[in-house]
């Protein structure tokens, strides 16, 4: 049987995108291979979103040259974010790879009759991706996802219904719904359903213990949403809200659509419409002409709305944004670094003395699976728990006693039955 190997960077979407070219591939009567010496099919699924990823997808293509060199039958095949609508360039830049295609754009030899069934995972995870929008219609000036994924395209609600049931006989019992903008989910289908609608739908699922969506956008999270996520039993109360910066003029520089002042609202509703809500948000750090006084801006901004999680990053310039055409990349690199590293050092400190409230409480667990001999998953509103137990766990939602904290993990015991 052939063996294919796929080699996944970047974000959620990419990594339920590999699993679901996995599992086709299967269907095709491809096997996985352990390693990359070992497979006929080597697919790369780039990311391009921060000059760090791409330089890591540039030096793994090097690599995989001098393997091509060698087995003449091993066929090389990229995908992701990497991929334009341009690709003579690509084939001029990466004349040894085979194949490039669009994200989701499966060349003919890789398609299916039934595609639904092929691409879902065959073993998936209890808690598993469920992409429900492809594109995005934002253009934030530093952002170069718009040019290679596209305009935004929903896939329709019956579907991904159809998908979630599906998945359920297959032991999943978490469906986490994934866009790059999902709060801006449905507008392009008839009669316009919008998230909330879907995350009904979802809710009147029997046997689906739990519902997520990331990631959302400030300027497109409506009250209807927010209450949808409050009334729903199965929705988790866990959002992830992209900030990207405390200041204004930023803002604007970044093409976000909202303000800091629109920010702190949706952040005092969403806290008082959902109580014990997870919070998580992103921020970039040395965007073009970002002064000490604008990165405090943003530093006060997280002090004063305590996320549990802040994903920081220094900006690069990506070619073809309008940030990289515009604006003077003219941060120095070692400020860049120095404000992240700030950023890290107060998010672990706020991090900690949230999670520092959780020894002698207990969690519902729901259990992904097992991380150096421990069962590990999520409460629902997202922090990740670690437990020692010798039965079989795997999808159950157990109750765990939390014994110990840190800014990253909650480390406690499952509590017997006759304790629960
Ligand atoms: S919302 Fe902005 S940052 Fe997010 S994918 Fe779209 S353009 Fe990029």
């Amino acid at each position: 049987m052939p063996q294919y190997y796929i080699w996944t960077i970047g974000c959620q979407m990419n990594k339920a995108e590999s699993e679901r070219l996995g599992s086709h591939l299967e269907e095709l009567g491809y096997q996985p291979a352990a390693t990359t010496d070992k497979a006929d099919l080597i697919v790369i699924n780039s990311c391009v979103v921060r000059q760090s990823a791409e330089s890591r997808v540039a030096n793994k293509l090097d690599a995989l040259r001098s393997l091509k060199r060698v087995n003449h039958s091993l066929t090389l095949a990229v995908t992701g974010c990497l991929v334009n609508s341009e690709t003579d360039q690509l084939k001029d830049h990466f004349p040894y790879v085979d194949y490039f295609f669009k994200p989701g754009d499966y060349p003919q030899w890789l398609e299916k009759e039934n595609k639904l069934q092929a691409s879902l995972p065959q073993h998936p995870s209890p808690s598993t991706f469920v992409p429900i929008i492809q594109g995005c219609d934002n253009f934030c000036s530093y952002c170069i996802v718009p040019y290679r994924r596209g305009q935004e395209r929903s896939r329709p609600v019956e579907e991904i219904v159809g998908e979630a049931k599906e998945l359920l006989k297959r032991g999943v019992k978490e469906v986490i719904l994934l866009g790059q903008n999902v709060d801006s989910f449905g507008h392009d289908l008839p009669n316009k359903p919008d998230l909330a609608d879907l995350l009904g739908e979802l809710n009147t699922i029997d046997g689906l213990a739990r519902i997520r969506f990331l990631t959302s956008h400030p300027k497109d999270m409506s009250s209807r949403l927010i209450n949808a996520v409050a009334s729903l039993d199965k929705v988790c109360e866990q959002i992830s809200l992209p900030v990207q910066s405390g200041s204004n003029d930023i803002l604007n520089a970044m093409r976000r659509g909202y303000t800091v002042e629109h920010y702190r609202q949706l952040i005092a509703e969403l806290r008082t419409q959902i109580p014990g809500l997870g919070l998580s948000t992103d921020v970039i750090v040395g965007f073009p002409s970002e002064s000490p006084g604008q990165f405090q801006q943003t530093a006060d901004l997280l002090s004063e709305l305590r996320f549990d999680t802040v994903h920081v990053a220094a900006y690069s310039p990506r070619p073809g944004t309008i940030a990289a055409r515009a604006l003077e990349d003219n941060v120095p690199h070692a400020e860049k670094r120095s404000r992240l590293d700030k950023i890290e050092t107060l998010q672990e400190r706020i991090a900690a003395e949230i999670n520092a409230q959780f020894p002698g409480k207990t969690a519902e667990v729901l259990v992904e699976g097992k991380k150096g001999g421990k069962w590990q998953g999520r409460t629902r509103n997202g922090k990740l728990v670690f437990f020692t137990e010798t039965s079989h766990c795997l999808g159950q939602v157990k109750k765990v006693r939390i014994e110990h904290a840190s800014p990253w993990s909650l480390q406690g015991k499952v509590l017997t039955s006759e304790h629960q």
